[in-house]
């Protein structure tokens, strides 16, 4: 039996094969029939070749969920027929990065994840261990469990900000999902963040997408005046999810402000040691997912407290792959990747193993 998958070749070569089914090798082994996976940024990048980090060959996909189809003879935790979500980001926990607190930089994890340097989940299936497998309760939604991974990524973020207060004005720059999600994180976590974002169909989608009270608006100084009412409301905490805008922000952040970027763009910019030290700046990353938050993540979806699937703009089968790429803006038939006119956010690409149809 052959299942499919979604094969790199190299940047704007993608190929939908047919593929040997995957079994239960292991005795620790799990294989999920992919219900959902999301395209995300680090996707986009490695189709149009701006993050060079995939591995020829590999399957693409890693913000999944799916059904339990086998599991191997001493897994406990789930069995066939459960609903659950993928961690595509394995650590070794016993290398010096993960025993100090960094899996995400485990130096063990053979690259970066799944969907990147081995196969991930734009597939009909695909093989864990079971501790990279959460089971679902029934009132999440398979769609709305695909994005715990991204949400996962921005609360390793959101640990690092420390506010110099709770009045911290607070900007995030870009909304996608990554962008409203650590709206919604930074809102959980007690300030009043206001979102610039400069294309007029990704702010139409994001209206109906922002926790209560919070905005949009297409410029900062737009957000300044309209969010707080002041045309030289201060920068204090900042989140750059376009990572083009370091440059620009790092000089106008406040004294003892905190600049986040988690943008995968290469981009130069120059830091002032003086000016560093003197306005008491923060400058930093962040990328994937930290010890527990994957969970963590879980756990505010499961609780309702971030409405994940409101982030998702269209869901896409697997065979008409291009179709959703192209809605981001990433048109694999013209190799060209520019913004588009049509309004979107969190793309799924499904198999159709939810409904029971398999191949849609
Ligand atoms: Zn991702
Ligand atoms: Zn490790």
């Amino acid at each position: 039996m052959t299942v499919r998958a979604l094969k790199y070749r190299s940047p704007w070569n993608l190929d939908l094969e047919e593929v040997p089914d995957l079994t239960a090798e292991g005795p620790d082994d799990v294989v999920v029939d992919i219900a959902f996976c999301g395209i995300c940024g680090t996707d986009l990048g490695i189709v149009s070749g701006s993050y060079p980090v995939a591995v020829s060959g590999v399957t693409l996909g890693h913000e999944a969920s799916g059904i339990v189809a086998e599991v191997g003879s001493e897994v406990t935790t789930v069995r066939p027929g459960d609903r659950v979500v993928i961690n595509p980001t394995p650590y070794c926990g016993t290398c010096r990065m993960c025993l100090t607190g960094r899996i995400n930089h485990c130096v063990n994890k053979h690259g970066t994840e799944a969907g990147v340097s081995y196969d991930g989940a734009y597939a009909d299936r695909y093989r864990t261990t079971s501790g990279f497998i959460h089971k679902l309760p029934d009132h999440v939604s398979l769609e709305a469990a695909a994005l715990t991974e991204p949400l996962s990524c921005v609360l390793s973020g959101v640990r690092k900000i420390v506010p110099p207060s709770m009045a911290a004005t607070t900007y995030v720059f870009g909304a996608g999902p990554l962008g409203l999600l650590y709206t919604w994180a930074l809102w959980l976590k007690g300030l009043a963040p206001v979102v610039v974002e400069t294309s007029d169909a990704r702010r139409s989608f994001a209206k109906n997408c922002l926790p209560e009270g919070v905005e949009s608006y297409a410029s900062l100084d737009d957000a300044r005046q309209g969010f707080f009412g002041d045309a030289k409301a201060p920068l204090d905490v900042v989140v750059d999810t376009t990572s083009v805008l370091l440059a620009d922000l790092y000089p106008r952040m406040a004294p003892g402000g905190t600049l986040m970027s988690i943008g995968l763009k290469q981009k130069d910019f120059t830091i002032d040691g003086m000016q560093l030290a003197d306005r008491s700046l923060t400058v930093m990353g962040s990328i994937d997912s930290l010890h527990g938050s994957f969970v963590e993540a879980l756990h505010l979806i499961v609780s309702g407290r971030i409405p994940t699937e409101r982030l998702v703009s269209h869901v896409v089968p697997l065979a008409d792959f291009p179709r959703g790429f192209a809605a981001l803006g990433c048109d694999i038939a013209s190799e060209s990747y520019a913004p588009t006119s049509t309004p979107s956010c969190k793309v799924l690409i499904s198999t159709g193993a939810s409904t029971g149809e398999g191949r849609e």
